[in-house]
């Protein structure tokens, strides 16, 4: 932040103020005087599937960070059911910020930001997030900071191993995305290197969780059970054949693995023949985290650089931190893993991303942002 004394703006100066070019002209206004001279307070809020995430942060020092999930009002139907998730959103919202400032030990009246995930995501499930970060930077006087639920995966790093070097790659792996990104400059400059074309990896754990007969969300039921043998069966690692390369070298594919396991499966079930549950889970587990952390070692020759982070609920996977740990420790990078709870859905990600694009001066959003279901990851903020 510059010292520079700002006028806070009224709520509906930001709303008027906006339409020009859809966000609001107060710069780092909103700020109180006592962030000029510390790092900005930022409260943090998520609701992009069925997590309900309130962080708080002090720049890069987490004071809170409080989640409600409704996974269990999903588990039934093997999946997220978008309008089960809305519903509980609702509910857990305003709790889920009583305890995150309970936590954090601050009343709302101090904060100095809202930061809010604005997509991507479950529409229902955004705008319950983004109408109550709406209120409540309209309450409090607030400035309102629209964020990219992508990047926060990857700006959550910062709460535990401080500022990004200038040249980083980012793996982001988890439920609904797979993407290789090269971030030039967390608040305002990411480039998609490549992205899945069919499946996200967590998908596909989720999905031959339920060929295995484990329970949703699959990740960490294959994670625990695979403690077999990873050569059990050689499985297709997917868009890695020198053909692929040309078009897709830093794409990713998953759909196809998921289909080998499925029919692997079945043909033994038609032998009569017994799942050998902790080899094939491990060999499953084995081509997606080969693919995973080969492409990353690829991406991060090809970009020059010196740190590769991982981001998103799959980078809690502990195959995955092993294998990119040795195999960073051969290519010379430095292995940026936030602690597993940091890495599934929250809303600590989405303050300290706030937190990073105020200290970098972002322009406030205005408060008639709406959603993006598919909002782009170079889209950092609206
Ligand atoms: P999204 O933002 O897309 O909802 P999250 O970032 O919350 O996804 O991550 C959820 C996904 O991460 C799920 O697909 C889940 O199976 C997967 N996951 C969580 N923990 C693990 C793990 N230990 N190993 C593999 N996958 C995991
Ligand atoms: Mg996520």
């Amino acid at each position: 932040m510059t010292g520079t004394p700002q006028v806070r703006p009224e709520p509906f100066d930001q709303l008027r103020t906006a339409p020009v070019d859809g966000r609001a002209s107060t710069g780092s206004a909103g700020m109180s005087p006592t962030s000029a001279t510390s790092a900005p307070l930022i409260v943090g809020i998520e609701s992009s599937c069925d997590e309900t995430g309130v962080g708080i942060v002090r720049g890069h020092e987490l004071l809170a960070n409080e989640v409600a999930s409704s996974v269990e009002l999903h588990v039934r139907f093997g999946g997220v059911v978008p309008e089960v998730a809305s519903r509980a959103h609702l509910e857990a919202m305003v709790p889920t910020l009583q305890r995150a400032c309970a936590t954090a030990d601050i009343d709302l009246s101090e904060i100095d930001g809202v930061a809010v995930t604005a997509g991507p995501g479950l529409m229902g499930a955004l705008v319950v997030g983004l109408a109550s970060a709406k209120a409540l930077a309209y309450a409090l006087h607030k400035p309102l900071y629209g964020v990219n639920h992508l990047v926060g995966h990857v700006a959550v790093d910062l709460l535990e191993h401080g500022p990004l070097p200038e040249s980083c790659v980012a793996l982001l792996v988890s439920g609904g995305h797979t993407s290789l990104l090269e971030v030039r400059c967390i608040a305002d400059d990411i480039v998609e290197l490549g992205s899945t074309i069919d499946d996200a990896a967590g998908e596909a754990y989720d999905k031959v969780a339920r060929v295995l007969g484990l329970p949703y969300p699959g990740g960490p039921y294959i994670d625990k059970a695979a403690t077999g043998n990873p050569d059990y069966v050689r499985f297709p690692r997917g868009l890695t054949a020198r053909k692929d390369l040309e078009r897709h070298r830093f794409d990713f594919s998953f759909s196809g693995l998921k289909t080998a396991v499925a029919r692997w499966v079945e043909a033994r079930q038609r032998d009569g023949l017994d799942i050998p549950l902790a080899d094939v889970a491990a060999s499953f587990q084995e081509a997606v985290c080969d693919v995973l952390s080969a492409k990353a070692m690829d991406a991060c020759a090809a970009t020059g650089a010196t740190d590769l982070l991982i981001g998103g609920g799959v980078a809690a996977n502990g195959r995955l931190r092993t294998l990119l740990a040795k195999r960073a420790a051969e290519c010379g990078i430095s292995l940026r893993t936030p602690r597993p709870n940091l890495c599934t859905d929250n809303g600590a990600m989405i303050a300290v991303l706030g937190a990073e694009i105020v200290a970098a001066g972002g322009k406030p959003s205005a408060l008639d942002i709406g959603a993006d279901s598919s909002l782009p990851v170079s889209t950092v903020l609206l």
